[in-house]
């Protein structure tokens, strides 16, 4: 292109409402193992997809990502064949893309025009070709030193992401995570999915930055926010904590042998540790957790029979409908309208016993409540039972002092400015899901930026090109305001 003329364009004479099919492995033979279930597109697949995209003049796609990725402009490249650029402009804005490429909840497709007519371009997957066939060997380059220190509380999405943020921008960063692997909760993320080589393929992009990633230590236990600020000599620092710890059930029967919180069970998965699986499973939940969970234990245990119960009808359940489809083609058995009311046995877990529910008025959620129907109570017959009812935050060693707000979904966070919390210089961000808590981080980063740069009497900076251009980060042409789905 040359300098000073319009970009070069190929946009559909109209409207196309239907997507270059997906491929999947067929059914029969991935519930053998872990192998990934969705096919990469190939090249041209990829370069016919990108051409459904109509270039809006406003991207309602980038106004949709909670990250702001400039996806109009990588389908755009795609669509000219331009890989290699498409890579460039996907890495610039997201340094986890070969994590979101696979399992990020695609906000941008629910938003994308061609939604009105058909079925949305396919963004997410084209990010993935962009990276399979684009020079993705990218590595980040800091800015000048800024000469102060960051300590960032946590390695997942969030933690990755401010890490990045403060790297590109000059800062020197230390991530300290307690377990000994990054990713946060992206590594209870089933294999079938996503694997912890997509996470280390990203933090390899980090190398030249002045990043320490600092793995199985607790901060709040030896280590406390004081220290940190005090004579460990952080000027700031983010508490990306997300929520590692399993919610249960809170009935009788839970520490019966056979009973596995979901998030252990996927994490053990993940990391080729033995599960004892039963012959007969019950999984307990409606979310995304529970659908990792039935879909991995259909995988771990062959022929082994696996039945979701969950309160609410199917219209409430809060999972991934393509997650849901999933689940039922592989052979997972659904009874809606179950309430757990006890774990029965006596060795090992025997059965779960259940009260049929109807439904109420909507909560404060705005989903129908739960109302269980007197004398409905029945045992269903299992060995084994894995709770997937959510998860919360573990505030050990974080005081009241920083006044934290627990969201819903049982992350903490700052309720200031950037997620400033009420102690002077720490932050707490983290999101619902991989590219919210990278949103949330990118407005923390930016915040501790300001914050630094007062110390420092200068101006707070945009983000600089992570790549060591002279190009600041600027929102795409047309771009109004961020929509939030
Ligand atoms: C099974 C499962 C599947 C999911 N699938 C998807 C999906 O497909 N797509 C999607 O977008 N989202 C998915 N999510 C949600 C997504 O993973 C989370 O929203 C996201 O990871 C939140 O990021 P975070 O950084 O805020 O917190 P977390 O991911 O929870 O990370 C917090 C990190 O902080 C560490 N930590 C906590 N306390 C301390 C401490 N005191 N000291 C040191 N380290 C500490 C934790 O060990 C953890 O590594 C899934 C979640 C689960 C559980
Ligand atoms: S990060 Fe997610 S929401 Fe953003 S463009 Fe990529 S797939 Fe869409
Ligand atoms: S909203 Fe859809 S059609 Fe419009 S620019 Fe984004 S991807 Fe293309």
């Amino acid at each position: 292109m040359a300098q000073g003329s319009a970009p070069e364009r190929v946009v559909p004479p109209k409207l196309q409402p239907v997507r270059v099919p997906i491929g999947e492995e067929p059914v029969e033979e991935r519930t053998a193992d872990f192998r990934e279930v969705l096919h990469a597109y190939t090249r041209e697949e990829a370069v016919l997809e990108a051409r459904r995209c109509i270039q809006c003049r406003r991207p309602w796609c980038v106004e949709a990502c909670p990250i702001t990725q400039d996806c109009r402009e990588y389908l755009r490249l795609v669509a000219i064949e331009d890989f290699d650029g498409a890579a460039r402009v996907t890495l610039r804005d997201d340094p986890l893309a070969s994590c979101l490429c696979k399992v990020c909840y695609h906000y941008c497709e629910d938003a994308c025009v061609v939604k009105k007519k058909g079925v949305p371009v396919a963004i997410r997957q084209i990010k993935r070709a962009s990276l399979d066939f684009g020079a993705s060997d990218l590595v980040y380059v800091p800015s000048q030193p800024k000469h102060q220190r960051v300590a960032i509380v946590g390695a997942g999405p969030a933690g990755l992401m401010a890490a990045w943020e403060l790297g590109v921008r000059g800062y020197s960063v230390t991530v300290f995570e307690q377990e000994d692997r990054f990713g946060g909760l992206m590594q209870t993320i089933p294999a079938y999915r996503m694997t912890d080589a997509d996470v280390e393929l990203a933090r390899r992009r980090f190398r030249d930055l002045d990043v320490t990633f600092v793995d199985g230590r607790k901060i709040g236990l030896e280590t406390t926010l004081a220290d940190l600020l005090g004579h460990e000599g952080y000027q700031s620092v983010l508490l990306a904590i997300g929520t590692p710890q399993h919610r249960s059930l809170e009935i009788p029967g839970e520490d019966l042998p056979g009973v596995l919180p979901a998030l252990e069970f996927l994490k053990d998965r993940n990391a080729g540790r033995p599960a004892s699986l039963g012959r007969s499973i019950v999984v307990v939940g409606g979310g995304d957790v529970a659908m990792d969970s039935v879909r991995s234990a259909l995988r771990a245990a062959p022929g082994a029979s696996v039945t979701l119960l969950y309160r609410r009808s199917r219209a409430e359940m809060p999972a991934d409908p393509e997650e849901v489809f999933g689940a039922e083609e592989e052979g997972v058995r659904f009874e809606f309208q179950r309430a757990p009311l006890r774990i029965v046995g006596t060795e090992r877990v025997e059965g779960i016993e259940v009260q049929t529910t109807e439904l109420g008025p909507p909560d404060a959620g705005g989903r129908r409540r739960p109302v269980p129907v007197a004398g409905s109570e029945a045992v269903v017959p299992c060995d084994t039972v894995i709770v997937a009812v959510g998860q919360q935050a573990d505030l050990y060693g974080f005081g009241a002092e920083l006044d934290l707000r627990i969201t819903s979904q049982g992350w903490p966070e700052g309720r200031g400015n950037g997620y400033a919390t009420a102690v002077p210089g720490v932050f707490a961000a983290g999101g619902r899901s991989v590219v919210y808590a990278m949103g949330a981080a990118i407005e923390a980063a930016a915040a501790i930026d300001a914050y630094l740069a007062q110390k420092r009497g200068a101006s707070p900076s945009a983000r600089p090109d992570p790549f060591g251009g002279p190009e600041a980060f600027h929102r795409p042409a047309g771009y109004t305001t961020p929509i939030r789905v």
